[in-house]
């Protein structure tokens, strides 16, 4: 038996890497196992490779309304080798890196798959390690959908890498994964269609911000199709046949089931060590990230709390300070801010209006929607919204929404005012930056909705 460690991370994800590296830095004896590529999902194929692609869409848009601004250049052909091979380039390069960083914090970096065989033990390809904590970060992956012909389908995961541009891509599902690959297909220049089970995009948004990027995604070329099920898909050569519940018949070359994601536990070991698992097969931890059995902890995806690699960075660094430091800081969920690489961004902190009129006695709103500047020129019609959701008890912006160009640069700055429990008063004597979008958000001053 190799020598005992004080940490076994599962996983060399967001998550994983990050309290490897900062629990070695600490002076832990660490080793991480992991069985595919560093960096997990944000790296391989979720936010990295995502935000690749959404800037190639935008070149798109970018070579049209140039016209407008005397540059009247011709729209290229676009090249999806080239890209795929450029994306491929820069994720070995972060892999690379997630391994330097590793190593350079001399914790130990094991290939292979880890099963936990005991609360403090973990086999990595018949090798055992004896840990006195042993961290799940495994993370989480496509859910596929139960309906007949599934098989014919792709999750995000493959969306990256098809050996084929899809000329005609049909998405399912309305949520985060399902409305950025809408976008950015579309603005590659696939014909896309999105069908939505429900009767709106981005259940738990702002319902104007989500039914006003509906409007603009519509504007630039997704056909939406809301309240659409699914009943199966068929193949016939290389077109897909996808019939919806009312009988139409949709040809496609490729379908992305993008219809959540559920917890990487299975093979794990994590039921022989008695750790306790939730309806949808995650890890059931406390405020502390552990688990039922003390010495087995878990955060991120693998929890499927929130899904947002900020988020798992923050809380292995709450974790690595109570394990190896003086730490007995929480991670605070409240006020979380996120965007949705639509085309436009939807960025958002805070409360959506409803939530807010659940939570708070009175409510006021603001509301501004415009044509930015830039589209003066461009020629595009896209429009921006902005939003505030206020308390009207304390005068406290307590939710702020944005649809619009760079969504998620503008609401990283203004989560700092909500979180230091900015009034409106604050943002109303805040000079604004003209001219910007931004400038907006400290510049409306009649309520929409009281
Ligand atoms: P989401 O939970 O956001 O969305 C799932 C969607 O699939 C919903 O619209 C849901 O509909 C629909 N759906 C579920 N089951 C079915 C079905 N059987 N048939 C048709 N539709 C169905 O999951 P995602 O996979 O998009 O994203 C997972 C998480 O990953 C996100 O919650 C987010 O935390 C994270 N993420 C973050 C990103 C970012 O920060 N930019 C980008 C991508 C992902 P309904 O609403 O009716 O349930």
């Amino acid at each position: 038996m190799a020598d005992d460690l004080d940490l076994f991370v599962i996983g060399g994800g967001s998550g994983g890497v990050r309290a490897a590296r900062m629990a070695a830095q600490r002076g832990a004896k660490v080793a991480v196992a992991e069985m595919g590529a560093l960096g997990g999902t944000c790296v391989n194929v979720g936010c990295i490779p995502k935000k690749l692609y959404s800037y190639a869409a935008h070149f798109s848009e970018a070579f049209e309304e140039a016209h407008g601004f005397g540059w009247p250049v011709k729209r290229p052909e676009f090249d999806w080798e080239l890209l795929k091979s450029n994306r491929a380039l820069e994720i070995e390069r972060l892999n690379s890196v997630y391994e330097a960083v590793l190593l350079a914090a001399q914790a130990t970096l094991l290939r292979g798959r880890a099963r936990i065989v005991s609360p403090h033990e973990v086999v990595v390809d018949g090798q055992r390690f004896r840990a006195r904590h042993i961290l799940v970060a495994t993370g989480a992956h496509p859910l596929q959908a139960q309906m007949p012909g599934a098989e014919h389908a792709v999750s995000s995961n493959e969306m990256f890498d098809l050996p084929r541009f899809p000329q005609r891509l049909i998405v399912v599902g309305g949520g985060y994964i399902a409305c950025e690959m809408a976008s950015i297909f579309r603005g590659l220049g696939a014909q896309v269609t999105q069908l939505v089970r429900g009767s709106r995009l981005l259940r738990g948004f702002d319902d104007d911000a989500a039914a006003f990027l509906a409007v603009e995604m519509g504007k630039k070329g997704v056909d939406i199709r809301l309240g659409t099920h699914v009943q199966r898909i068929g193949r016939e050569g290389d077109t897909l046949h996808l019939t919806q519940h009312d009988g139409q018949v949709l040809e496609a070359d490729t379908v992305l089931m993008a219809t959540g994601r559920v917890a990487n536990t299975q093979g794990l070991g994590l039921e022989d060590a008695g750790v306790a698992l939730g309806q949808r097969g995650e890890v059931i931890v406390d405020a502390h990230y552990r688990t039922n059995v003390p010495s087995i902890l878990a955060l991120g995806d693998v929890t499927d709390r929130i899904q947002l690699t900020p988020v798992a960075l923050g809380e292995a660094m709450v974790l690595v300070d109570r394990l190896f430091g003086p730490g007995k800081r929480r991670m605070d969920y409240e006020l979380i801010p996120t965007t949705v690489f639509t085309h436009p961004n939807l960025g958002t902190v805070g409360l959506t209006e409803s939530e807010a009129r659940q939570r708070h006695a009175a409510v006021r709103t603001y509301v501004s929607e415009f044509r930015s500047l830039k589209h003066t020129l461009s020629g595009s019609s896209e429009r921006t919204l902005m939003k505030l959701v206020v308390d009207d008890a304390t005068d406290r912006v307590v939710g702020l929404h944005m649809v619009g160009a760079d969504a998620g640069e503008t609401v990283q700055g203004f989560a700092v005012a909500l979180r230091a429990g900015a009034t409106k008063a604050v943002f109303d004597s805040t000079v604004g930056i003209h001219p910007t979008a931004a400038e907006e958000f400290v510049t409306m001053r009649e309520p929409a909705a009281r």
